[in-house]
């Protein structure tokens, strides 16, 4: 039976591209976003281009959105096999003019976002004894490369750590790996970053679909393992 993955901020940017890629990959796509109406206009597009992509809201601030989305896929039969936690924010500000509220939703979306989803999702793969779960971390998140701003490399930081435990308690066929998607031309990158989406999606591509000798617990950058 073909797998089915979930992604979430799959509207635009990476996790856009991220469905696309996956989709042609044959795999059934769940398509989340936290606006149904760009969320609905981004998945139409795939499937017009005939992708098997279909739309489910997912807010991943809101822990009631999470459990919702679970519950409405698992009613209708869909078992996620792969979850791509690619939602994110960057704030810029540094250390000692970010405000407390801007620090407390990058932690909120780009660190309990994935902690929500994993919870929601992973143990149900660990029963199934099959999954795939890759999370968007970035170098920003990392101590070897070099701490990004402050709010955005301590949840990328945290998102890293939370790879690690995911990784350390699932069993049997399932994979939690981190990967860096590289500095791309997104909303995020800005119009002067050297890669496309399409290249920042090959790795994701690659842990999403890894063999079952693959690594876990890893973070990554165009497949192959980087700092923590
Ligand atoms: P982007 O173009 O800004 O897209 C971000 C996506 O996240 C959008 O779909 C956005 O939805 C979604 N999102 C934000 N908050 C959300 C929430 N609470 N719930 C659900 N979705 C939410 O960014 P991108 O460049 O594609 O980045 C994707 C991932 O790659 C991020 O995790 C980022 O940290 C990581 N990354 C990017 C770069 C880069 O150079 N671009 C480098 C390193 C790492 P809306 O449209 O509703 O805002």
């Amino acid at each position: 039976m073909g797998r089915t993955a979930l992604v979430t901020g799959g509207n635009r940017g990476i996790g856009l591209e991220a469905c696309r890629r996956l989709a042609k990959a044959g795999l059934r796509v769940v398509l989340t976003a936290r606006d149904a109406e760009r969320g609905e206009e981004a998945s139409e597009a795939l499937r017009e281009g005939g992708l098997d992509v279909f739309f489910e809201q997912l807010d991943v601030a809101d822990g009631g959105s999470v459990e919702a989305c679970a519950r409405r896929l698992s009613e209708g039969g869909t078992e996620v096999d792969v979850l791509v936690n690619n939602a994110g924010v960057y704030p810029a500000e540094g250390v000692f003019s970010v405000d407390e509220e801007t620090f407390e939703r990058a932690m909120n979306i780009n660190t309990l976002g994935p902690f929500r989803t994993c919870r929601a999702f992973v143990p149900a793969m660990v029963r199934r004894g099959y999954g795939r779960v890759v999370n968007v971390s970035s170098g920003g998140g990392s101590f070897g490369e070099g701490i990004g701003p402050v709010a955005y490399g301590a949840s990328k930081a945290a998102l890293n750590a939370l790879t690690v435990k995911v990784a350390e308690a699932v069993r049997g066929d399932v994979k939690a790996n981190a990967m860096c998607p590289g500095w791309v031309r997104t909303e995020m990158g800005g119009q002067g970053a050297p890669r496309s989406p399409a290249e920042a999606a090959d790795a994701l591509l690659w842990l999403a679909t890894l063999p079952p000798d693959g690594p876990n617990g890893g973070f990554f950058r165009d497949r192959r393992p980087i700092p923590w």
